[in-house]
C-alpha cells in the first residue's frame, strides 16, 4: 500500500478495547509521527470531551493535542458553526458541552436541536421538549443513531430510537454528524491537514469505518480488533483496501516499519 500523509485513527475497539491499550499501538503511532506521516483520531464517542479522551490516550502513552482528536461532539459544533446556528439545544452528555464552546444555550427558541447521549436522561418531557423546538422551526442533528449498545447489564436503547421518535413525530429528517457522515470525515481530513486522496482511514468496524471512509472517498483499513468478526470484510463494497491484524502493523503496511 502506498505510504499515505496522513491516517486517520479510531479509537474504541483500534487503539485501545475498554482500559486495555491495544498492543503495539502507542509504539505504532510514534513510528508513523516519526515518519513525517500526520496522526489524527475519529471516534463516535458521545459521553467524553476531548480533554479527556486526550488525557485516556496520554495515559496510554499516545500523546495527542484535543484538536487531533475528531468526536461526534466536536462534529456538531463545527457543522452548527458551518451552518451559522448559534443557539441551540443540546440534548448531549453533559460531559461534553465543554465542546460546544460557541454556543448559546437556548431552550426558548433555539435554532437547532442536537440529539446526543441522555442515557436515563430521556423522558416524555425530554422528548416532548425537543419535538417542539423542532416544529418551532429548529433543524434537528443527531450525534450518531446507533440502535443500542452493549452495557453491563445486557443491551441497552442507544440514541438512534430517540432520534427516530422525534423525527416522526416531526416529519423531519436529522442530519447524523457522526460517523459515518460525510461531514465528520471531512472534519477529520481538515484536522490533519492532508489532501483525502492521502488520507487513510483505520478502524474495526466495517460500516461506520470502512464503509464511511470509501464512501466520504478516503482509503480504509480494517483491523482485526475490536468489534471485527471473521469475514467482516468480504460485507462491505468496495472491500478495505488493507486488512491488517492490529494497528501495530500499520507501519509495516505503509513501508515507514
Ligand atoms: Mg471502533
Amino acid at each position: 500500500m502506498d505510504r499515505p500523509r496522513g491516517v486517520l485513527l479510531d479509537l474504541d475497539g483500534t487503539i485501545y478495547e475498554e482500559d486495555r491499550r491495544i498492543p503495539g499501538a502507542a509504539e505504532a503511532v510514534a513510528r508513523l509521527r516519526g515518519a513525517g506521516i500526520a496522526v489524527a483520531f475519529c471516534t463516535n464517542t458521545t459521553r467524553m470531551p476531548r480533554r479527556a479522551l486526550g488525557e485516556r490516550l496520554a495515559a496510554f502513552g499516545i500523546p495527542a493535542a484535543p484538536a487531533e482528536i475528531v468526536t461526534a461532539p466536536a462534529a456538531a459544533a463545527a457543522w452548527l458553526g458551518a451552518e451559522g446556528l448559534w443557539r441551540a439545544a443540546l440534548y448531549v452528555a453533559e460531559a461534553t458541552l465543554e465542546d460546544f464552546p460557541d454556543v448559546t444555550l437556548d431552550d426558548a427558541s433555539p435554532e437547532a436541536v442536537v440529539l446526543g447521549d441522555l442515557a436515563d436522561g430521556w423522558t416524555f418531557d425530554v422528548l416532548n421538549r425537543a419535538f417542539r423546538q423542532v416544529l418551532g422551526g429548529a433543524r434537528l442533528v443527531a450525534l450518531q443513531r446507533n440502535r443500542y449498545w452493549k452495557t453491563a447489564d445486557g443491551l441497552s436503547l442507544d440514541a438512534g430510537p430517540f432520534v427516530a421518535a422525534v423525527e416522526y413525530a416531526a416529519g423531519v429528517a436529522a442530519t447524523v454528524v457522526g460517523k459515518p457522515s460525510a461531514a465528520f470525515f471531512a472534519l477529520a481530513v481538515a484536522a490533519l491537514g492532508v489532501p483525502r486522496d492521502h488520507v487513510v482511514v483505520v478502524g474495526d468496524d466495517v460500516t461506520t469505518d470502512v464503509r464511511g471512509a470509501r464512501a466520504a472517498g478516503l482509503r480504509a483499513v480494517l483491523v482485526r480488533t475490536g468489534k471485527y468478526r471473521t469475514g467482516d470484510e468480504r460485507a462491505v463494497t468496495p472491500a478495505p483496501d488493507a486488512v491488517v491484524d492490529s494497528v501495530a502493523r500499520l507501519p509495516a503496511v505503509f513501508g515507514v516499519g
